[in-house]
């Protein structure tokens, strides 16, 4: 964890001089599935706790019951775990269900809350403007026993969805619009996956976050820059009900990317419409679909490290979180070799096979060789080779010479076209004092490609990934039409055998070509990119 205190840790500090023990929470609704802002979320809410010897609830905030559902909260869990952080308790909104409607019941008999008849509509419209008061309900001066009487039978069910509500009785001329009488409770018919039918009224998220948060003796609620207008009503709430010591609510800058969108509704919409192939899609900036791209959990968290904790928004580049991942994959995974589009080489001096050796990993001491067998017949990329080359190429093309990786220099003797011109096989010849290490050839070759064996190799399926959106100043501004539909690029490609027997899961720096996860699908080798090896999209290609 960084040494510099962010604002956060300052006035946690700050406030831990007067004794209270550090108690957070990370408060995911469960109606969609977590992705890298909640990251960002978790990273403020489990590292401050942990920075101060404190400790963080897993609080689902199930307050709304149409949207929520327990497969969310499963894959919520087990999400939070890849990240590698522990929560203290388990906590839903729900748990509180009661003590919520007795709080509510308090309001009414102390003259603070009272139930209101006017439609949502009606409230809207006289909710007043920024520069405008707001109008009083004229209900707003039922008296308690009353209000209690028809909170009670808005419980027991006696009333439609909408035909009434409780409203906090605050200040309709309040300059912050939130405390104009907010709604707390509404009537809603809908079936809560934990509490089922029993409750015909939800609190509102306003009204039970307070509440959920003194319950659960959190002394930190730290939330994103949107509740900084909802503080005071938070504040009003704690005051009201005499909460001591009452939560501090602290805000700080969300997390929002180029090229991608974190909002659970729009995510929800892409699966829904088939554009990508589930929540877990290796394009989708949810924490399944990051783990499923290969990307590791400690480079997401080390990229909510380097982000930092801001309090104002700013919009953070994509490039930035793919450098993190390249660094992060550039010192951890091993080295291999696969050819895209592969062009057959073969060797027509050499007989037999050898075993060469290949660094691991160079950047990484310990990491050691393997061995790589090579052999008369090879494989190497098409884009490799060069039938009329321009100036200045310094790869395969007739009469040249190249150096394989980690093996001998070739000069390219013939290339062998079919009917339709295209060339279908090189024929070259090798130098045979020109070894990697040991070369006392004196030949030049000024580049160096990778190749596999065409004995040994094993046929894979190479996936390539564009951002699912474009930049956000492209001109459609809208998510829809900025939407990259030709956002995933199969090709076929030759593999080392090295590939195949890895286990599904491990990331590879493949040779000249980036960064990939080794899987299997449909029984065939697969190769799916977790980031290019250099940052080419701001250069227009990707
Ligand atoms: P979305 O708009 O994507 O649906 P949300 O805020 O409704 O997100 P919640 O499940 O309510 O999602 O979020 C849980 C916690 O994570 C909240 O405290 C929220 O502020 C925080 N959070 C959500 N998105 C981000 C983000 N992009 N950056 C930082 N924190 C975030
Ligand atoms: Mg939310």
């Amino acid at each position: 964890m960084a040494d510099t205190a962010n604002f956060i840790w300052q006035i946690v500090e700050e406030d831990k001089a007067n004794g209270s023990a550090v108690k957070t929470r990370f408060p995911p609704e469960p109606n969609g599935y977590l992705h890298i802002g909640h990251a960002k979320s978790m990273y403020v809410n489990f590292g401050t706790a942990a920075r101060y010897g404190g400790t963080c609830n897993l609080f689902f905030d199930d307050t709304n019951p149409s949207k929520e559902k327990t497969e969310f909260v499963d894959a919520i869990r087990a999400d939070i775990a890849w990240l590698g952080y522990q929560w203290d308790k388990e906590v839903y909104a729900s748990d509180f269900f009661d003590i919520i409607y007795d709080y509510a019941e308090r309001l009414i008999m102390s003259g603070k809350a009272f139930v209101c008849d006017y439609s949502a509509e009606e409230i809207k419209a006289t909710r007043g403007t920024l520069t405008e008061p707001g109008q009083e309900s004229p209900y707003r001066n039922r008296t308690a026993e009353e209000n209690l009487r028809l909170f009670r039978e808005m419980k027991a069910g006696k009333y439609a969805d909408g035909e009434k509500c409780l409203r906090a009785k605050i200040d309709m001329s309040s300059p912050n619009i939130n405390l104009r009488d907010p709604v707390i409770y509404r009537i809603l018919r809908a079936t809560h996956h934990r509490t089922g039918d029993k409750w015909c009224i939800y609190p509102m998220y306003d009204y039970a976050h307070p509440i959920c948060d003194y319950l659960q003796g959190v002394t930190h609620s730290l939330c994103t820059l949107e509740f900084e207008d909802h503080r005071p009503l938070y504040d009003w709430v704690g005051v009201t009900l005499g909460f001591a010591p009452k939560p501090r609510q602290i805000e700080f800058a969300r997390l929002s990317m180029t090229n991608l969108v974190m909002s659970k509704r729009y995510l929800k919409k892409l699966v829904a419409d088939g554009s990508v192939h589930g929540w877990d899609d290796p394009r989708m900036p949810t924490l399944a679909g990051l783990r499923n791209r290969g990307i590791p959990a400690a480079a997401i968290n080390d990229f909510c490290e380097r982000a930092g904790v801001a309090k104002a928004n700013s919009e953070c580049e994509i490039s930035y979180f793919e450098a993190v991942v390249r660094d992060y994959l550039n010192a951890h995974a091993p080295r291999a070799m696969a050819v895209v589009d592969p062009l057959k080489v073969v060797i027509t001096n050499y007989e037999g096979e050898e075993e060469i050796d290949f660094s691991i990993n160079q950047t990484d001491e310990n990491a050691g060789t393997r061995k790589v067998k090579f052999g008369r017949e090879l494989y190497i990329e098409r884009s490799d080779f060069a039938l009329e080359a321009p100036p200045k190429y310094y790869r395969l093309k007739p009469d040249g010479y190249v150096r394989l990786k980690n093996a001998y220099i070739i000069h390219c003797d013939e290339a062998v076209t079919d009917e339709k011109g295209e060339v279908v096989e090189v024929r070259c010849s090798y130098v045979p004092d020109s070894h990697s290490g040991a070369d006392t050839s004196g030949i030049k070759a000024k580049g160096v490609i990778h190749w596999v064996n065409a004995r040994t190799c094993a046929d894979a399926v190479l996936k390539q990934y564009d951002h699912l959106l474009r930049d956000a100043d492209y001109a459609g501004q809208d998510f829809s039409e900025r939407m990259n539909t030709e956002s995933e690029h199969v090709f076929h490609a030759k593999a080392e055998p090295y590939l195949a027997e890895a286990p599904d899961g491990e990331a590879f720096q493949l040779l000249r070509t980036g960064y990939y996860k080794k899987c299997t699908e449909n029984g065939m080798l697969c190769l799916s990119e977790i980031v290019s090896l250099k940052d080419n999209f701001n250069k227009g290609g990707k």
